[in-house]
């Protein structure tokens, strides 16, 4: 648990607290500065704290040098943070509880099809009614495999076997457990609340929360961590703003609290797209080498006030 503010000890409990959520599987570019900045903008505001998580759960893809040119780069930025870093990697544990919460509710059933073999079930799908196969938020097709039609011990006796797999959340279980539709309150800059978005999970249809290799996924440990450090204000990018009607299906599901929201733009590379670690033009380590100092960082992103 994370140390009470110095400027505010007590009013702990109705503090705001912010995070930024790096996952350092690359380098940081512009769009994590304007998020890293939007998030400390708001802690200040609001006289809150502002945590820095590193999402390393995917230990395939996450190195720890990233991790430290990460905190580097935020630091050459003029950005601090509040209380101790929370590491994924090191709380695999709480992840693994909720998981076993999901499974205990009947909620969780295995996969053991590959990517490529869901692909090629869904295109199969495709010709056969004539219609597109749903799609989630990121594009990939929604699970149309046989995982939940397997026994308990069928799925047991694979996974004792070392077969890779996913687990994957029941949608339409889950959806009927919760009855009530859900949503989210999103804030202006100032942490006001400006509208009331409804949230669209059944649109990820059966989401995958662990894999063999990878025991949790973005979804389970973000709002197992947003819970465990009292996390009010969630701020981060419109690209997550459709992973949101996940994390509050889970955090009703869980008995989790639900933080207020803030998906603030997007910054575009000259195509029009976001901007992708591996772009060496925005990165901020490359634009520091080539002289740019923190102002023409804040500049770039439009934050020059
Ligand atoms: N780790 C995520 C990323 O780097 C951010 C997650 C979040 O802010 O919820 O895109």
């Amino acid at each position: 648990m994370a140390a009470p503010h110095p400027k505010d000890p007590g009013t702990r409990s109705t503090a705001a607290v912010l995070r930024f959520a790096p996952s350092p599987n690359g380098l940081l570019h512009l769009g994590h500065a304007l998020s890293a900045f939007e998030n400390r903008a708001m802690a200040d505001r609001l006289g809150g704290r502002l945590l820095l998580r590193i999402e390393d759960i995917d230990t395939t893809r996450c190195r720890p040098d990233f991790e430290a040119a990460a905190r580097e780069d935020l630091a050459w930025l003029g950005l601090s943070f509040d209380g101790p870093v929370r590491r994924q990697s090191d709380h695999s544990d709480a992840y693994r509880a909720a998981l076993d919460r999901l499974d205990a509710m009947g909620l969780i059933f295995a996969s053991f099809e590959s990517r490529s073999e869901l692909k090629a079930l869904a295109d199969r799908r495709e010709a056969e009614t004539g219609h597109p196969w749903p799609r989630d938020p990121d594009g990939a097709p929604l699970y149309a495999g046989r995982g939940r039609s397997l026994s308990r011990e069928a799925r047991s006796g694979l996974i004792a076997a070392g077969q890779p797999h996913a687990l994957r959340l029941d949608m339409a279980a889950a959806l009927a457990r919760i009855g009530a539709p859900l949503g989210w309150t999103e804030v202006d800059e100032a942490g006001r609340p400006a509208r009331e978005v409804i949230a669209h999970p059944e649109r990820w249809g059966d989401v995958v929360l662990a894999r063999k290799d990878v025991g949790t996924s973005y979804h389970l440990s973000v709002v197992v961590d947003d819970a465990l450090q009292g996390v009010t204000h969630v701020v981060r990018g419109l690209d997550l703003i459709e992973a949101t009607a996940v994390h509050r299906l889970l955090q009703d599901l869980l008995g989790l609290p639900v933080p207020l929201y803030r998906h603030h733009r997007l910054i575009t590379g000259p195509d029009g797209r976001k901007l992708s670690k591996s772009e060496q033009a925005t990165g901020l380590r490359a634009l520091r080498g080539a002289g740019a100092t923190p102002a023409d960082v804040r500049r770039m992103i439009g934050i020059d006030s």
